[in-house]
């Protein structure tokens, strides 16, 4: 499944590619795609409104439009590709647009877990998935003392509650394992035992990390291809996900694997010590 940085990656290269494009139909071949409308009706709600930016939140892509905005999230294997005339479409290809200039995007996902929806610009922070957010992981966005206070407030394991994206988002399996190796923190650690210190750590990983994977385009595990379709320009420097047995960057210990909460879980056992011990 693409993580943040990958659809942040998607949106940059989507935003090259259809900013300005007004769209003139959508053609829908699985309705199931489509949220709320049905796909008569969404290509009626969105055709004739120009693409103006494309923004991101959390791991869903917004286009705003004139009035509308779709929301769109990826899933496991949603990908956008973008051709300049008109092209006969794939059998994974379930949602075509077309623009007014004869160019398309066309949304290709093998397993049709991906879904899109029109919702008015005004409430996309309304948005079911939008709504349950935290904020974006970044300097400006992404709270020091707002972040500790909610710490305090639970005996859940520090890993489980980051992949929650309640308290920050943007976190998926491998930038949370990257972050508390960072922060040297043990990924089952019930978060109000964090002290200060550490939640400044980890406040501080959790914005690198995922700040770095955005600067290289994102990891290329699992083949993922971006919306320009060239795989595997950039790949970021794990330290500690999928990296069981290898020497620890820091310390030359082998990285241990476990499962915290049902997810494969990286760490360092001497780096990242658990409580009590
Ligand atoms: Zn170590």
């Amino acid at each position: 499944m693409p993580e943040l940085p990958e659809v942040e990656t998607v949106r940059k290269g989507l935003s090259q590619l259809v900013i300005g494009k007004t769209i003139s139909k959508v053609e829908v071949f699985w309705p199931k795609i489509i949220e709320q409308l049905s796909p008569s009706d969404f290509n009626h709600r969105v055709s004739n409104q120009t693409i103006h930016e494309i923004k991101r939140r959390g791991k869903f892509l917004i286009f705003c439009l004139d009035q509308d905005v779709i929301i769109s999230h990826l899933r496991m294997e949603g990908k956008y590709h973008y051709f300049p005339e008109v092209t006969k479409p794939n059998k994974h290809v379930h949602v075509v647009f077309t623009f007014s200039d004869g160019s398309q995007l066309h949304y290709q996902d093998v397993r049709k877990f991906g879904r899109m929806c029109a919702y008015h610009k005004n409430h996309v922070e309304e948005y079911p998935g939008i709504a349950k957010l935290g904020p974006e992981p970044f300097n400006e966005t992404f709270d020091l003392k707002t972040f500790q206070q909610q710490l305090k407030k639970s005996s859940k394991a520090i890993k489980p509650l980051l992949l929650d994206q309640k308290l920050v988002t943007g976190l998926g399996n491998i930038y949370v394992d990257e972050a508390l190796w960072q922060a040297k923190i043990h990924p089952e650690t019930p978060a109000n035992e964090l002290k200060p210190k550490e939640i400044k750590e980890l406040h501080r990983a959790i914005i690198e990390v995922l700040d770095k994977a955005i600067q290289a385009g994102g990891t290329t595990i699992r083949s993922y291809v971006n919306a320009l379709g060239d795989a595997g320009n950039f790949q970021v420097e794990l330290n500690a996900y999928g990296q069981e047995g290898l020497p620890c960057p820091r310390c030359g210990s082998p990285i241990q694997k476990i499962k915290v909460a049902q997810r494969g879980t990286h760490f360092c056992p001497k780096c990242q010590k658990k409580r009590g011990k």
